[in-house]
């Protein structure tokens, strides 16, 4: 039986204590009910002091990126080393926005997926298609070409335990979502395609996330499909009681 996940995707929201508020806020909210794996992802900057609020708390702590070096000469990056020291548990990897404004490739999103596994972090991977290409009927093949890049060289046992996070891009940050059964469809097709990469065992312990405004009166209808085991959510992981609602709803 798979664990349903949510996570929260905080992007470049909060300074220190902003999100430390944000945290006190989720965890009030939940009120101790956490009977599905919920993680929250903040900026790196604030990473180590959530963690403090999230304590010994069933929350946990997540980033939003890394890079798949060890160490060096790259200004400005993160690795993964660094986030398993700011008691980083799970890593989002290949969101749009970092494929759309910082130039991330499915060729970078498989180096930092195996960096990320190779530390013993828990990657969350991202996979969407634009506006442009569910038009055009392309998203089941824009889907299968993301998820076979990431997992280029990754071996059975690691792939299992990751997170497949389906976010249409379309969907982002807009207010539209996919109905449950569009993203069912899409949610299932991963599945497939687990299964030909790899094998039944994998494809049936992946666990795989809708994302792309989720809210607290569309979440339980997406989480009631049978191959959505999740969100990921960004706006309304801002909001305590909307966040607080969406983790109820995947219970
Ligand atoms: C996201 O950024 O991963 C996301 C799903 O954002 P939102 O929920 O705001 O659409």
């Amino acid at each position: 039986m798979r664990v349903p996940i949510v996570a929260g995707n905080w992007k470049m929201h909060m300074t220190s204590g902003e999100a430390e508020q944000l945290a006190r806020g989720i965890l009030d909210s939940l009120d101790g009910t956490v009977r599905v794996e919920v993680v929250v992802c903040p900026a790196f900057t604030v990473l180590e002091r959530v963690r403090k609020v999230l304590g010994d708390s069933p929350l946990k702590l997540g980033a939003q990126n890394l890079h798949w070096a060890e160490e060096g000469a790259f200004t400005g990056e993160v690795s993964a080393g660094m986030l398993l020291t700011c008691g980083c548990e799970f890593v989002i990897l290949g969101h749009s926005e970092r494929r759309t404004w910082f130039g991330e490739s499915d060729t970078t999103v498989n180096q930092r997926l195996r960096a990320a596994l190779g530390a013993g972090l828990k990657p969350i991977v991202c996979v969407g298609e634009t506006i442009e290409e569910r038009q055009s009927g392309a998203t089941e093949p824009v889907v299968r070409r993301q998820v076979t890049a990431a997992f280029k060289g990754v071996p059975a046992p690691d792939a299992a335990g990751c997170v497949v996070a389906y976010e249409p891009v379309w969907a982002i940050g807009t207010g539209l979502t996919a109905t449950p059964s569009q993203a069912d469809a899409v949610h299932t097709s991963i599945r497939r395609v687990m299964r030909e990469l790899y094998n039944d065992n994998v494809a049936r312990a992946v666990r795989l996330q809708y994302g792309g405004s989720v809210k607290p009166e569309n979440a339980a209808d997406l989480f009631n499909r049978p191959d959505i085991d999740g969100g990921l959510i960004g706006g309304a992981s801002l909001e305590p009681d909307a966040f607080a609602a969406i983790v109820k709803a995947a219970v």
